[in-house]
């Protein structure tokens, strides 16, 4: 393809303006986020990019470059309604600014991501937060960035119809170069920690995507709630699962459902492990996140149940890699991606070992990418 204004002119007939979001991947703390938890994702230097120019009309016309789709819409539309489309989540975000009182203007728009669509590195809040700041930006409607990645977290949950909690949007928000965040996912306050330079993030693709992903989604976090109703009978302090310890578990344990135990005991010590991950960082210890790495995988496989064979193998290829300080699934699970952390100047030799040993085990190549922690959402030349 032409660089992404020359395909606009071609297109459009006018010079764009361009806006870029990035996609993320989380190092540590897995189901956290709707516990009110913490998280510690990394803004990737893969980026969905957003190319934008004004009408005179009420219309968005939209193509994603990705798709080779094109869709209309209007902004003055009564009562939008979802496609079940892609187009849900650029329309979803038009929709959800309008309500908050921005008034948008008509635009032509391009689109073009390299954030792999639908693998877990959330092509879905970088596509929502680059249009989101595009739209606003060509409408002169300014937002403080917390209030896009709430919108776009909103469009997600409200139009699109995935209850997704609020660390993609932040992450692609608020990403930095050279730095993981963070993120307490109650106060929405973060702090970025330094990646050291010898180690590489790289993300593994299994390329698979087991069907009951959704459901199960939607099974855990009611698991939580319920969790969270028996261990508030006796301390109604606890409102969610991040108000909660190991002892709050083993007092009430004889009151929990045997599987809700487990679900809840993940979500407590992966909290925990979060906070250890990010001392371990600020020290440089890398050996010491690793181990957590490990541990939040254990955990995901046997507490949360949310790993699957193909996520369990590239794990296990990865720990019989030399120079590998951690990996583990990285997502919501049942498919999709891990996350390693490996030595630079091993690189090479992991993906040619993981490649070999999932190939010879599934018949098929993993995906493997060697990311930069980027900075997050803003308009670029
Ligand atoms: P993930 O966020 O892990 O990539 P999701 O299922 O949450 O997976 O979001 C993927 C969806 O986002 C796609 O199915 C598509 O509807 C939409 N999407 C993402 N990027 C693009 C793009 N460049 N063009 C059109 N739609 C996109
Ligand atoms: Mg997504």
């Amino acid at each position: 393809m032409l660089p992404l204004p020359d395909a606009f002119r071609q297109l459009y007939g006018q010079p764009p303006r361009l806006f870029r979001a990035p996609g993320r991947v989380n190092l540590i703390g897995e189901h956290t986020d709707y516990n009110d938890g913490f998280v510690m994702p990394v803004a990737i230097d893969l980026a969905c990019w957003v190319a934008i120019a004004p009408r005179d009309d009420r219309r968005l016309v939209v193509r994603s470059h990705n798709l080779q789709e094109t869709v209309e819409l209007d902004l003055d539309e009564a009562h939008p309604r979802p496609r079940k489309s892609w187009t849900d989540y650029v329309q979803g975000v038009a929709v959800v600014l309008q309500q908050s009182g921005r008034r948008l203007r008509g635009a032509n728009v391009l689109i073009q991501s390299e954030v792999p669509i639908g693998s877990g590195l959330s092509s879905s809040a970088a596509i929502e937060v680059a249009t989101g700041l595009a739209l606003l930006n060509n409408s002169g409607e300014p937002m403080k960035k917390l209030d896009l990645a709430r919108a776009c977290q909103r469009a997600e949950n409200e139009f699109v119809g995935a209850r997704c909690g609020i660390m993609d949007q932040f992450a692609a928000c608020f990403g930095q170069p050279g730095h993981a965040l963070l993120l307490d996912c109650r106060s929405l306050e973060s702090r970025p920690l330094p990646l050291p330079a010898e180690v590489a993030l790289v993300i593994c693709d299994s390329g698979v995507r087991h069907e009951l992903a959704g459901g199960e989604y939607n099974t855990r976090r009611a698991q939580c709630e319920s969790g969270v109703r028996v261990l508030a009978r006796h301390r109604p302090q606890i409102h969610a699962l991040r108000d909660a310890t190991m002892g709050d578990l083993e007092r009430d344990s004889k009151e929990l459902d045997e599987v809700v135990y487990r679900r809840c005991r993940h979500v407590v010590t992966e909290n925990a492990r979060v906070l250890q991950a990010a001392e371990a960082l600020e020290k440089r210890d890398l050996r010491e996140f690793g181990r957590l790495m490990a541990e939040s995988h254990r955990s995901l496989r046997e507490d949360y149940e949310v790993s699957c064979a193909e996520l369990d193998l590239l794990e296990e290829l990865a720990g019989h890699s030399a120079g590998v300080y951690g990996a583990r699934m990285t997502g919501g699970g049942f498919g999709g991606c891990t996350i390693n952390l490996v030595e630079r100047e091993q690189v090479e030799e992991f993906r040619r070992s993981v490649s070999v040993g999932y190939q010879q085990a599934t018949g098929r190549l993993p995906k493997v990418y060697v990311c930069e922690a980027a900075a997050g959402a803003g308009e670029t030349e």
